[in-house]
């Protein structure tokens, strides 16, 4: 049998707090018609990366709501996952990285992983390029499936994408993080829109009183009286740590004593960090203002909690990225953020940190400094930020999607459901962001013939941007 993640035991009714009874009832009405159903996750790696990180949450908590949910994962060699990154790669934009590939090592591990897939469920949840052939070899069964893309595939190089296309006919459902996720030859397919979320009770993102946080980061060697920038990333080139290096040097000759944390994860399924980190650590070795910290020396959910807690300004440099959930973490936390304009970064940052979207390392030292010489500003963007993730992002808003799905691929429920405080796919909801629409409040704007609505113009603006890109989810 494939391996099956331990994830201990959560209850919804936690969540209370964060986003009050009315969403928790409501989550609980939606799972009834699903009670007992068998729903399987599937991915490549139990910890690392944001994939991980939301199943860690959210398979308790359906499990809670009465699903019997588990969380597998799949094995690979160094090879698979070597052509697995080539993929993600690829389907990020990369040109060339899979033309040359061959994916035997990936078809003949696909196929012992569907071997060892042994067990019967009613629906298949798998994440991102790596379990995507399994159902190829394993057949569909009775399950429902879902490919549940966490990648931004809108400008995948062709070599890439004409690989995964013809997998997905097996499937009944294709799930993008964001509307302008998906590429445009969709036709036929029914394909709909969950953004991310992050937990807000988790050990990484509950509430932790500012002097746990500093004896935290002292433990580890940081310096809490001096003013600190830090991104919370895997080692990843699209993650851009050099040019946080080359941004944070500028910014250090602007602000006295600055000092710079990079703190990375390496996952199970990412051979690429190692390299990676072994380039910034060559570096970075001989200066004394930065400091590496990774999750096989002890840096896990606490440190990076008091990390986004503590850290002056946040920096997430992204040139590429799939949702970026480090983002809205650190802004729960109230704390600024200084992000490339990349992914679903720029539908998180709040309107009053726009301008600290960034596209160049020049433009990422003036956001730095600017935030660091103005601490009410800094306060400002941290609580607006806040306030957006608890509108949008958090975990009970991703559960009420999922069911809402769940529930009409295995045809169960009231699929004609009024409106949802939680926010639900199905339901009219924004083109470019997924968020479901008030309609008294949505903003509109003509397109080829027809009305599409927003929940705000900076959704407005992109979809006029680029209307194509947004067409498959509208
Ligand atoms: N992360 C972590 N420790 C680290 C680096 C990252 O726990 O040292 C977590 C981070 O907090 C976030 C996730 O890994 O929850 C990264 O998700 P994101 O969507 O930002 O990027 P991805 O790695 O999925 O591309």
């Amino acid at each position: 049998m494939l391996e099956r993640v331990e994830v201990g035991d959560q209850s919804i009714g936690n969540y209370e707090p964060a986003v009050g009874q009315k969403v928790v009832e409501e989550l609980r009405a939606l799972a009834s018609p699903l009670r007992d159903a068998r729903v399987l996750h599937l991915n490549a790696t139990p910890y690392g990366g944001g994939v991980a990180e939301i199943l860690r949450s959210q398979v308790p908590l359906l499990q809670d709501l009465g699903l019997e949910a588990e969380w597998r994962i799949i094995t690979g060699d160094q090879e698979f996952f070597e052509v697995t990154k080539d993929l993600h790669n690829g389907l990020q934009g990369a040109e060339g990285r899979f033309t040359d590939r061959h994916p035997e090592a990936y078809l003949e591990q696909s196929r012992r992983n569907a071997e060892l897939l042994e067990a019967e469920y009613d629906l298949v949840v798998a994440h991102d390029p790596q379990p995507l052939a399994l159902v190829a070899f394993h057949g569909r069964g009775e399950a429902r499936w879902v490919w549940r893309c966490h990648i931004d595939t809108s400008r995948a190089a062709p070599d890439a994408w004409d690989f995964v296309r013809p997998y997905l006919a097996d499937y009944d459902a294709v799930v993008f993080t964001l509307g302008g996720f998906a590429p445009p030859d969709l036709e036929g397919r029914r394909v709909e829109v969950i953004p991310p979320s992050i937990d807000p009770v988790s050990p990484k993102n509950m509430d932790l009183a500012p002097a746990m946080a500093r004896r935290i980061l002292e433990w580890i060697g940081v310096d809490t009286d001096r003013p600190l920038v830090t991104q919370v990333s895997r080692f990843d080139p699209w993650k851009d740590p050099l040019g946080v290096v080359e941004a944070y040097r500028m910014a250090r000759d602007e602000v006295d004593d600055l000092q710079l944390c990079l703190v990375g994860s390496m996952a199970l399924d990412d051979p690429e960090g190692w390299d990676v980190y072994r380039e910034v650590k060559d570096e970075t070795r001989d200066d004394g203002g930065i400091q590496l910290f990774t999750n096989l020396t002890g840096v896990g959910n606490l440190e990076v909690n008091a990390f986004q807690r503590l850290s002056n300004v946040i920096v997430q440099k992204s040139i590429r990225e799939g949702f970026g959930l480090v983002v809205s973490e650190s802004l729960w936390k109230g704390t600024p953020v200084v992000a490339g304009r990349a992914g679903g970064i720029p539908l998180q940052m709040p309107e009053e940190g726009e301008e600290f979207l960034v596209d160049s390392v020049a433009q990422c030292v003036e956001g730095i400094v600017t935030l660091l010489r103005d601490p009410e500003r800094a306060a400002t963007i941290g609580a607006a930020g806040r306030k957006r993730v608890r509108e949008r992002f958090l975990l009970p808003r991703l559960i009420a999607d999922e069911l809402r799905l769940y529930a009409s691929l295995l045809r169960v429920g009231d699929e004609a459901r009024g409106p949802s405080l939680a926010g639900l796919a199905g339901e009219e909801r924004d083109p470019v962001c997924g968020m479901r629409l008030d309609p008294r409040e949505a903003v509109e704007a003509p397109h080829g013939g027809e009305t599409f609505r927003f929940c705000s113009e900076t959704c407005r603006d992109r979809f006029l941007e680029d209307p194509e890109r947004y067409e498959s989810t509208g």
